[in-house]
């Protein structure tokens, strides 16, 4: 499964990052998740569930803000927000520029030395 591959990524690049920070243990992952990523958030959720179970990486929060979906019509400019396939409110036709919604990234991860490592994963889909 697809969001399984992704939570083991990214609980492993926690756990690298929490190692590379003096060895803490990894509280917090925090990460974006678009609504036009192609992930389910609640698959991820679940495949993060099981992700965190090992002993290096438990009790790890995890926390997803889900972005929406930002697109700006190729007709007429409008933005809206909506599927890529839906009409435009304003002009009918659909497809558009995706200004938001693709995001699929680690914002933060925090270890519990009391210090916050950065990381971000780009255009992991
Ligand atoms: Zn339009």
């Amino acid at each position: 499964m697809h969001e399984t591959s992704i939570a083991q990524r990214m609980v492993e690049v926690a756990l690298d990052a929490a190692e590379k920070n003096g060895g803490g243990r990894v509280l917090a992952l925090r990460l974006q998740l678009g609504e036009l990523s192609g992930v389910e958030f609640d698959t991820l959720v679940f495949a993060f569930d099981v992700a965190t179970r090992g002993p290096a990486a438990e009790k790890c929060r995890v926390e997803i803000e889900r972005v929406p979906a930002r697109l700006r019509c190729w007709t007429c400019g409008n933005e809206r927000g909506g599927a890529l396939y839906d009409a435009c409110p304003s002009c009918g036709s659909a497809g558009g520029d995706i200004l938001a919604g693709r995001e699929l990234r680690i914002l933060s991860i925090d270890v519990d030395d009391g210090s916050a490592a950065h990381a971000s994963t780009a255009g992991e889909t």
